[in-house]
């Protein structure tokens, strides 16, 4: 199976919120899949914006009625990327992105054929140190537990089809709307049109 999928992964404080709100308001037909999470809401965080807040029991619940495409722990909490969400939007002829993490990327990939992968990278490890502290919405403790999960992280950018270096923001948004533009030129998200298209050529025989 083949589908418009688009999973980008990035550690924490690299500006995927950032990227990603910019990339569901230029493109219609992209959609972002709000996760699940039994993680307490950070700053302005809404349940249903942001994320799903659930606690664990109604987590293991979804977990158990097999409702997640993927799932995992990380940092000592559980996220979870709801099936029927992504199901349900790529049958209607969307294309939906997953901000998942490492984990949650390699079981998506091995469900998901042709599923688009892109890894974020903050510049530098003092940059990324920069951005988590400017944000305040953690202590010191969270975020140096975040840096150190950043360490490891950083070294599956090889498991992507593409690293989007977020150093300058304007060139990040450049850059992955020329992935999604691409993705969407592939044959599989055309496929209605170009049927019409040989159907006005009088069909396939
Ligand atoms: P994430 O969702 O990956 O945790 P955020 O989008 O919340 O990251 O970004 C973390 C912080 O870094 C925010 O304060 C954001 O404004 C800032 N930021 C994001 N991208 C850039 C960039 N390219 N240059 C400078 N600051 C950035
Ligand atoms: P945060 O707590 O900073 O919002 O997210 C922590 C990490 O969890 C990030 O790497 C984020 O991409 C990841 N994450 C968010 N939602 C999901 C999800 O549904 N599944 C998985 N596997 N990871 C997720």
């Amino acid at each position: 199976m083949r589908e418009n999928l688009y999973i980008v992964s990035a550690p924490s404080g690299s500006g995927k919120t950032t990227l990603l709100q910019h990339l569901v308001t230029k493109f219609d037909h992209l959609l972002f899949s709000i996760s699940y999470t039994t993680r307490t809401p950070r700053g302005h965080e809404e349940d249903g914006i942001e994320y799903f807040f659930i606690d664990r029991d109604e987590f293991q619940g979804m977990v158990d009625r097999r409702e997640f495409l993927e799932s995992a722990e990380y940092h000592g909490n559980l996220y979870g990327t709801s099936r029927q969400f992504v199901e349900e939007n790529i049958a209607s002829g969307h294309a939906v992105i997953l901000d998942i993490d490492v984990q949650g990327a390699q079981q998506v990939k091995d469900q998901i054929e042709g599923a688009v992968t892109i890894f974020l990278m903050p510049p530098s490890f003092t940059e990324l140190e920069r951005r988590l502290k400017e944000r305040r919405l953690e202590d010191d403790e969270t975020i140096r537990r975040r840096l150190a999960i950043a360490k490891k992280e950083i070294l599956r950018y090889n498991d992507y089809d593409y690293v989007v270096i977020n150093d300058k923001l304007d060139e990040s948004f450049g850059l992955l709307e020329a992935i999604v533009r691409s993705g969407s030129a592939r044959p599989i998200c055309q496929e209605e049109r170009i049927r019409e298209i040989i159907a006005s050529f009088g069909g396939m025989d």
